[in-house]
């Protein structure tokens, strides 16, 4: 099994490989999952690469979040360099990413991110086939018995996380941070609200409900070791390099034997209880959180620039110089200056006082993310003023080296016209107006409610979702009546599969009109079906790319995402594909396995900025949903046009009624924009 270590910056990247790492994970300056982490620059890629390989270590790159469409050129621009420095693999999670790798550059090892959500044999077949992907990391919710259930030389290799932090929402179904303030779990912005403290329903003081254990595997390795994992993965890309070192250690040693697991030894490399996560069983997975409400988590920092470039100041006085350590996205500098004499201490400042003076300051485009100095001191405050132009004067050539960088790599013509965005008018003709809905979203529990009144609506389909067997007879009902969708449920684990075949199969010969999929596994699920095949919410294409190759994987429409913005969007609405969208509707934050006796159907949770989610549940998968709808009314997306759109009504009362007013009054049912009036970081 190899053993993976992850890299934020060049010291974590030394310290993983001298302590026998077999592979190394890193993030380059755009585009990955751990935006706080330092990164590396793309400058320094290739010697880094060169030194990994020196000493037989693997270098994985991380691309792993969704792109909007005008950032695939610098994508494209990436995959160019990572071509040329002979990177081992590419760790992606946007469908636009993976199909240019397999058209333009054969020559990357795919390996899908986590973030895909890869948990069952249907989508590991559709990983291997589809996505020609060689390496899958495994969704972090799996028990053994479903590792064992994937472990089948036809599908591509299978990595899990053996320590680290854990998310208390299903791998990649996650809007929570999305929904709390733009910042995306699906493109590298988590500010992990899910260890914030929350006030249950009428409680007084906030808990800590969803803050998960830390993972640890280290006893497990045997266990492994027979279901062939084939590679094992150390979270933790914003640690110290002390920290991946010692850590890289001692699991080097037990994968050699040299020394026996022992986790009292890990406890001390996680600020939470160590547990077996999902691996252990489904409760007793959160533990109380140490950090206070509304703080970060200790391996998210407190990152006050996620979307913007950024870099860590680091500072000492030593021998009457001041040195500045400057850590960037693009490049590290130090900047050493004499300690100027202090003639009258009254008029001078202390040199802390450099976060606050900097803190909102931009150079070159980079902006302030963690300050650190070693045993205050004072400094006049002209000296103060010369320092700071100094650090900008440092600072804002670096960010232009590596955008100059980005530059200089020309993208062929073949890609730059696969790239382009054309008119999708022939596909999509609908404004986005409420006026124009015609199709329905509701729960298979909701069916009852609108059988009667549905035929005489402006209603002109129904999708339906978390239906199930015992659902078949009100669905056929409905299917006579009107065009019925059904949806298949984001979360599917190897023991949901054969109850979806025989569901499937038999919803086959009823009239129903299409099949809605939400995970790649239902795409060989639905292959010999005759119904058409649309793409739903939770397999949303993020740019034009990617929509068209989730088309020629056989979505016939493309639903776009829930957390879109408008850049979002209209770079979608160039896409050759029809596109549905959805005007009003609940968003699920949280798709849980996780088990709490204290939490129940229909408990409301309330973070510190009052944004409350309320819990549902379908099988055993806890569903948090947001207590404010979303709405695109007051949103002038007049120049948006789509090929349906959709309002959800899921688990309301009057819902056909609902329906017909909110077409003519939209502005009566209050909601929130989500990321429409702010930028999707
Ligand atoms: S908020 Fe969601 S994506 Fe972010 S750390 Fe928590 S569970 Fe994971």
């Amino acid at each position: 099994m190899e053993l993976m270590s992850p890299a934020g910056n060049y010291s974590s990247f030394k310290a993983a490989i001298k302590s026998g790492a077999d592979a190394v994970y890193m993030g380059l300056s755009l585009f990955n999952a751990r935006r706080p982490a330092k990164n590396f620059g793309f400058t320094e890629l290739e010697e880094i690469i060169h030194e990994a390989h020196e000493n037989n270590t693997k270098v994985y790159i991380t691309l792993n979040i969704d792109l909007k469409s005008n950032e695939l050129t610098d994508a494209v621009k990436i995959l160019l360099l990572l071509v040329k420095v002979k990177v081992d693999a590419v760790i992606v999670k946007d469908t636009a990413v993976i199909y240019l790798i397999n058209k333009y550059f054969p020559e990357l090892e795919i390996h899908l991110s986590t973030q895909f959500g890869i948990a069952n044999s249907k989508a590991m077949t559709a990983a291997g086939k589809l996505l020609k992907a060689q390496r899958v990391v495994l969704a972090r919710e799996l028990n053994f018995n479903e590792l064992k259930a994937l472990n089948n030389d036809d599908y591509p290799e299978r990595e899990i996380f053996i320590q680290g932090s854990m998310c208390y929402s299903f791998s990649g179904r996650c809007l929570m941070s999305s929904w709390n303030g733009g910042r995306s779990a699906n493109r590298g912005a988590c500010q992990a609200p899910c260890r914030f403290l929350y006030k249950k329903n009428d409680e007084n003081i906030p808990e800590s409900y969803f803050s998960m254990k830390d993972l640890s595997l280290a006893d497990k390795i045997d266990v492994l070791n027979e279901l062939n994992i084939s590679a094992l993965k150390i979270e933790g890309r914003l640690k110290s390099s002390d920290w991946v070192g010692e850590i890289t250690s001692i699991y080097r040693a037990i994968l050699d034997h040299s020394t026996e697991p022992d986790l009292d030894v890990l406890q001390k490399f996680s600020g939470r209880e160590l547990a077996h996560g999902f691996y252990g069983g489904l409760d007793d997975l959160t533990s109380e959180q140490k950090i206070k409400q509304g703080q970060f988590s200790d391996n998210k920092t407190g990152d006050t620039s996620v979307g913007k470039g950024k870099y860590d100041l680091s500072i000492m006085l030593q021998n009457n110089k001041i040195i500045i350590n400057i850590f960037s996205d693009y490049g590290n500098i130090i900047v050493t200056v004499p300690h100027k004499w202090i003639i009258k201490e009254n008029r001078a400042i202390y040199f802390s006082e450099l976060e606050q003076r900097i803190s909102n300051t931009s150079f070159g485009g980079l902006f302030l993310n963690k300050f650190t100095i070693k045993d205050d001191f004072l400094v006049t405050k002209s000296q103060m003023k010369n320092i700071i132009s100094e650090i900008g004067s440092n600072i804002a050539p670096l960010m232009n080296r590596e955008r100059k960088f980005l530059k200089s790599i020309n993208v062929p013509a073949e890609i730059e016209s696969e790239l382009k965005i054309s008119s999708s008018d022939i596909f999509n003709r609908i404004p986005v107006d409420f006026r124009n809905a015609t199709t329905l979203r509701i729960n298979a529990k909701d069916i009852n409610g609108i059988l009667k009144s549905i035929g005489s609506s402006s209603v002109k389909k129904v999708v339906i979702d978390q239906a199930g067997p015992d659902d078949l007879d009100k669905i056929v009902e409905l299917s006579e009546i009107i065009k019925v969708e059904i949806s298949l449920f984001p979360v599917q684990f190897e023991n949901d599969i054969h109850e979806l075949e025989e569901l499937i199969s038999k919803l086959e010969h009823t009239k129903i009109r299409s099949f809605e999929i939400n995970d790649i596994g239902h795409l060989m699920l639905l292959k010999n079906s005759k119904k058409p095949v649309n793409g739903g919410p939770f397999i949303a294409p993020y740019n034009h790319v990617a929509a068209k190759f989730m088309n020629s994987l056989g979505m016939e429409k493309v639903h776009m995402p829930m957390e879109s913005d408008i850049e979002c969007l209209k770079g979608l609405s160039g896409s050759e594909v029809k596109l549905r969208f959805t005007l009003y509707s609940k968003i699920p934050l949280f798709y849980t396995r996780a088990q709490n006796n204290d939490i129940h159907t229909g408990d409301k949770f309330t973070d510190f900025q009052e944004i409350s989610s309320v819990v549902n549940k379908y099988k055993d998968i806890s569903i948090y949903y947001s207590d404010e709808y979303f709405t695109t009314n007051g949103i002038d997306l007049n120049d948006l046009n789509v090929n349906e759109l959709i309002i959800d009504l899921s688990d309301e009362t009057d819902i056909i009624k609902k329906f017909e007013q909110l077409k003519i009054h939209p502005e009566k049912f209050k909601g929130n924009s989500f990321n429409l009036k702010r930028r999707l970081s």
